[in-house]
Formats: C-alpha cells, structure tokens, sequence
C-alpha cells in the first residue's frame, strides 16, 4: 500500500500540458519503395518501416477519485506450476484447474480443453452424467462450457459472481505473464495453440475479443515466451522508429489478441445459463465441505487463490495487481508494454503491470495508480515509497509518451 496522502488535486491532468512539439516528427523513417513492402509496410526482411502518420497520443488524464478509477485483484500465482490434474477424493473424480497468475485469461480455453479430456475418460467408462465445477472465474466458465460439449449437466459453485472475480478485473492481454510451468512446456503449448484458436474463432462475435498491435521498447518477454513455446501464434517485428510522435527510438511489434474481460465473463455467463446451467452462490470453507456437501461425482476445482485455503495448496502465493482505468477512448486501437501496460479497451484504458508478491488484500490504492498516470511532478505521489515495486517504471514509462 501507498502510505502517502494524495498531494494536491484529484485530477490529474498528467500530460498534454507537457508536450514539446516534435520537430524531428518522421525524419527517422527509413525510406523503402512502396513495392517492395507487403500490407502492413513489412519490408521483405521483417523490419517494419513507418510509412504513415503517427498513432495517436493517449491521453493520460486521470480521476482517481471517479467510481471504478482504481482496481485491484490477486494473481493465482502458483509455484512451481499452475495446477491441472485429477484426484480421486472419496470415489469421486476431482480436476483441479488453478493457479494460472498472470495468465489466466489467456490459457482459459486451453485449459477447459484439457479438463474436458480428463472427464471424458470418466465419462466414459462410468455412467455420470452430472458434474460440478467450483468457481466462476474464467476458468471455471469455460470449463463448464467445454463440459456441456460432453452432454453433462452442469452446475457451477461460488461464492463470487463473475463481475466480482479475479478474472473480471484482468486487462486482457493474450499473453504468458507470471506464471510457472516448469517441466509442462509441452502441455502448455498445446493449451496456448487451442486457446488461440478458440480466442480467434470468437473475434466478431460478441466474446469481446479483438486482434492488436502491442508495441514494446524492449523484447516483451511475455510475449517471446509464447513465439518459444509455440511458434506463428504471436508475430514480431522490430521497429527501427516507433510510431509515436514524442516516443520515436527503436522497438518492436507483436501482433497478439486482446480479451475484454467484462465482456468475455457475461457472455460466457449468459451462454451457460441459456444452454441450462445452474449457478449457486455460496462459500466453502474447506475440502470435507466440498466432498460432503456436492452431491454430484465429477467436481472441477477452478478456485484460484481461493483453493489455497480450500485445498490446502501452500504453492499457491497471492500477487496483487493495481490498474487504473482511465476513459476509454476509442481512437487507440494498440497496446503499449514495457514495465508496464497500456491496453486501450471498448471500456477503459487499462494502465497497470504492478507486482506485490505476497501481498493478496484487494483493495486498491488510488495514490498509487496516480502516480503511475502522472507526469508532473506536483503529481507525483506516493509510488516512490510504496510497495507497488513497478510503478515508478510504470511512471517512467508513461512519462516517455510526453517528454520525448
Ligand atoms: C491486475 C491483473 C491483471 C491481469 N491481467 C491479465 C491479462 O492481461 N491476461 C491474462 O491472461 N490474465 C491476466 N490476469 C490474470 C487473471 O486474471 C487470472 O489468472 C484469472 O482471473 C484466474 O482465473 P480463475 O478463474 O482461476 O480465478 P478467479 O477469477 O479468482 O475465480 C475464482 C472463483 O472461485 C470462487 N471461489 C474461490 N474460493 C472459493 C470458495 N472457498 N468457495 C466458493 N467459491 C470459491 C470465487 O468466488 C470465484 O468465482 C490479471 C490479473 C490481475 C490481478
């Protein structure tokens, strides 16, 4: 948390009052002749070569104090790796299904894959027909949807709403972020290629999925993780000018996927209750409860941070993550990364990237994400001091948009 006070106004106005007019605008793009670039102005060797106008500036005034400025969430971080197997419990077939970090969005469809063969198997050789899965996060919804494709009747336990979840409050980048996999890097890009996939299939229809540019002064290691473990899903290309008008050194490109959560979740929800699912809102306080209380034989444990105490998962470790959300504003149609993010949605503009490791209290810290959106020095408060390691990097960053 930020111990300081908020200095000054709560506006902050953090950067058009700042901005030089650029005289050297263009003059470090590289000249190639027009035929010899492909659409998207990638010359043969996969430099890309800026032959248009700049992107537009984003705009970082913001209202810490305005409803829903500042959130907070925990990362399901879990050591080692994120958790995907069976147990048997009592006679019953539970899968487990957590412990996705910063990753649970992207690996979401992947995973419910994977959930599905598991109980396929059991479907198979027994005659349950019936299966409940703890949770309502995105792991949990799209395990559910993948368990209707089996023909299971399907009902889901929480003791959270979708919009009140972890999943609801991610920016929505498709990306490996802070996660373990260690000794699974097969596995993994099997659920990265069909989670891609699926992500894919969805664009247009109402999934809140678009495909984007994300630009990066440095090798975005979330994203060369991806192009590692499973190549021509996330491509790359360096930039010898980046497209800005004050942020003009080299960097890259990565063209990726960006998934609105909010829109993701309720139409998620609204499929599952439209093709019969039952949702009871409730909590379970420990293992014995889940096995004595759920009468159904197939249980999928998509809890996140909450399996920790539920299933007694000390590899589990809370990683908290702020953003602030500014007005959406709907000329910016990229992503920016580097030690932190910029994810311009249909509903904000998301700035965050903060990492509190052991820390899982969600509430959030306006101070902090102020001081992230804040290029002036009067509104520079808190995040020197604080525990959000990040963001004076994340300050840095926004900070190159104005100044350069
Ligand atoms: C700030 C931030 C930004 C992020 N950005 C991204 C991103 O850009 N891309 C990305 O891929 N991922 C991102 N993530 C990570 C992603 O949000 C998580 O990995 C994902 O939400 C985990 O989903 P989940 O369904 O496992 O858990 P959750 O969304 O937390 O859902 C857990 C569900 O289990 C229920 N539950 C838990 N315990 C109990 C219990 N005892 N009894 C009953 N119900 C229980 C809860 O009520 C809830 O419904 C981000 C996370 C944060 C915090």
């Amino acid at each position: 948390m930020c111990i300081e006070p908020v200095a000054g106004p709560q506006v902050t106005a953090c950067q058009p009052a700042f901005l030089p007019i650029c005289p050297i605008l263009g003059r470090l793009a590289i000249v190639v002749p027009r035929s010899s670039l492909n659409q998207r102005g990638v010359s043969p060797g996969g430099v890309a070569v800026m032959t248009g106008a700049n992107l537009p500036t984003p705009d970082f005034t913001f209202v810490p104090s305005a409803p829903g400025a500042c959130l907070a969430g925990i990362r399901p971080y879990r050591r080692g790796s994120y958790r995907l197997d069976a147990e048997d419990a009592a006679g019953r077939l539970v899968v487990h299904n957590y412990g996705h970090g910063g990753a649970g969005i992207t690996l979401s469809w992947g995973c419910a894959a994977k959930v599905r063969e598991i109980v396929r198997a059991r479907v198979a050789a027994g005659s349950t027909r019936d299966a409940a899965v703890l949770g309502a996060g995105v792991m949990g919804l799209t395990a559910a949807t993948r368990l209707l494709d089996l023909g299971l009747t399907v009902t889901i336990y929480a003791d959270r709403k979708p919009a009140e979840t972890t999943s609801f409050k991610a920016g929505g980048q498709w990306a490996v972020s802070i996660v373990n996999y260690a000794g699974k890097e097969r596995e993994l890009a099997e659920i990265l290629r069909t989670a891609h996939r699926t992500f894919s299939e969805s664009i247009g229809n109402g999934f809140g999925v678009y495909e984007r540019d994300n630009y990066a002064g440095r090798p975005a290691e979330n994203l060369e993780v991806v192009m590692q473990l499973a190549a021509g899903l996330v491509h790359r290309e360096f930039l010898p000018r980046m497209p800005f008008e004050h942020h003009t050194q080299a960097g890259y490109r990565y063209r990726t996927l960006l998934v609105e959560p909010p829109t993701f979740l309720r139409r998620l929800e609204e499929d599952l209750l439209a093709r019969g699912v039952r949702f009871v809102w409730k909590r379970f306080r420990s293992r014995e409860e889940v096995l004595t209380s759920v009468p159904q034989n197939i249980i999928v444990n998509c809890t996140g941070f909450g399996a920790r105490d539920l299933w007694n998962d000390d590899l589990l470790c809370p990683i908290k993550g702020q953003l602030a959300m500014l007005p959406a504003q709907p000329a910016l149609d990229y992503l920016y990364s580097q030690n932190g993010y910029l994810f311009p949605r249909s509903d904000h503009v998301v700035i965050g990237g903060t990492t509190e490791y052991g820390v899982a209290d969600e509430t959030p810290d306006p101070p902090c994400a102020a001081g992230w959106c804040s290029t002036s020095p009067r509104c520079s408060v808190g995040p020197r001091r604080s525990r959000c390691r990040r963001s004076t990097s994340i300050t840095r960053a926004t900070r190159r948009w104005s100044t350069r």
